[in-house]
């Protein structure tokens, strides 16, 4: 099967032409008119001869990954997408796609677009307040699937995204590969230019997969799901603490932190009355003394999960006591409630789990 153009990284890309005959140097410029083309809307006025070549080896399609479904609302877009595997019929053969969906969401800042969008088709981490994990993993999105909800969201409204959160379906850093090269695609100058400290992963704890982001020096932010003060609480909530705990996930995060010198977001959903008492609070504050980090308190989008919001009193109050503890935090700003733009929320609202053969 063909790979997808926009799976190549620039590096790939040069690699390609050298092996089909080019010099370094003509290889280098040759990648850079095609990423000018494919991500800058640049013409590229390749030969013939080059333009077949791409053809015959690479999936050059744009609409593998289309929109069937955007909401909008004054300060976000809801897209759902349909992807479509990228197995093409071969000619006369019968059509082998299978088509799943997933979706992302654009959210207007004062400071710029920024595109939260999804790693996987399903989830297999099972967060019990989470309606990605009602919807098993089906399969890993490939780099050109992520990069084409980039494209596709800035095509729909003529609104350039410069920051980026992967936060929708599925848990990035079990998709380890492609979202580095996915990272890799997106970062460089000649392409879409989308810089690692404007890019943030989020993650409910792999703590292997965290460690080796920072081995591999892949310098975006990371965003951590604590959602708890201790693991009785955690192992409920997130079935990933039975296998790292809280304390193996803190020491990861601090070695993280010191090596990087960069705070690192810790996100923690308000649920009530389960994690949001003045004690969750106090405990919360001793766990993290000394962490450098920051806390984002998260209102919860309802489902229907069983899980309720924490009343915005009780939110404040939780928040008040982080801060007299000299933790840093914010509560999050709320995006699209009404557009369903809580992770899984919308592709399963119009009922697009369900793969169609
Ligand atoms: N798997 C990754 C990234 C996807 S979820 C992770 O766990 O971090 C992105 C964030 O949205 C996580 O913090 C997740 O816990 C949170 N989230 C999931 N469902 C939510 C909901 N209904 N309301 C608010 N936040 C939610």
């Amino acid at each position: 099967m063909k790979s997808n153009i926009y799976n190549l990284t620039f590096t790939a890309l040069e690699n390609y032409f050298i092996e089909h005959g080019e010099n370094h140097s003509k290889a280098a410029s040759k990648a850079k008119i095609i990423y000018n083309y494919l991500y800058r809307n640049i013409p590229h006025g390749l030969s013939e001869r080059i333009t077949n070549l791409l053809e015959r080896d690479f999936d050059c399609n744009f609409n593998f990954v289309e929109i069937t479904e955007q909401r909008n609302s004054e300060d976000a877009v809801k897209f759902l997408f349909e992807l479509k595997s990228g197995e093409t019929p071969a000619a006369g053969g019968i059509a082998s796609a299978c088509n799943a969906a997933v979706e992302a969401v654009l959210m207007r800042h004062d400071y710029g677009n920024a595109l939260c969008i999804s790693t996987q088709v399903g989830c297999n981490m099972g967060c019990a307040f989470c309606q990605s994990s009602t919807q098993k993993k089906i399969r890993n999105l490939e780099p050109y699937e992520m990069v084409l909800q980039i494209l596709k969201a800035q095509e729909a409204n003529g609104e350039k995204i410069s920051r980026l959160t992967l936060m929708g379906i599925g848990e990035p850093l079990d998709n380890y590969e492609n979202v580095k090269d996915f990272i890799d695609i997106i970062g460089h100058k000649d392409g879409l230019s989308i810089a690692p400290r404007h890019i943030t992963v989020s993650t409910c704890g792999l703590v292997p997969e965290m460690k080796r982001l920072l081995s591999e020096k892949i310098p975006c932010n990371l965003a951590v799901s604590l959602h708890a003060p201790n693991d009785e609480i955690r192992s409920r909530l997130m079935p990933v603490n039975q296998v790292y705990g809280i304390n193996e996930l803190l020491a990861a995060v601090r070695e993280i932190t010191a090596v990087k010198n960069k705070k690192t977001t810790l996100e923690y959903i308000m649920l009530d009355g389960v994690n949001d008492s003045d004690d969750c609070a106090r405990e919360l504050v001793s766990l993290l003394k000394g962490i450098y980090c920051y806390v984002n308190l998260i209102p919860y989008n309802e489902t229907n999960l069983g899980f309720k919001r924490s009343s915005a009193d009780r939110i404040k109050a939780f928040y008040s006591i982080l801060i007299q503890g000299g933790i840093r935090a914010v509560v999050r700003r709320e995006f699209g409630g009404e557009i369903k733009a809580a992770c899984g929320q919308l592709r399963a609202d119009v009922g697009a789990n369900i793969v169609r053969p």
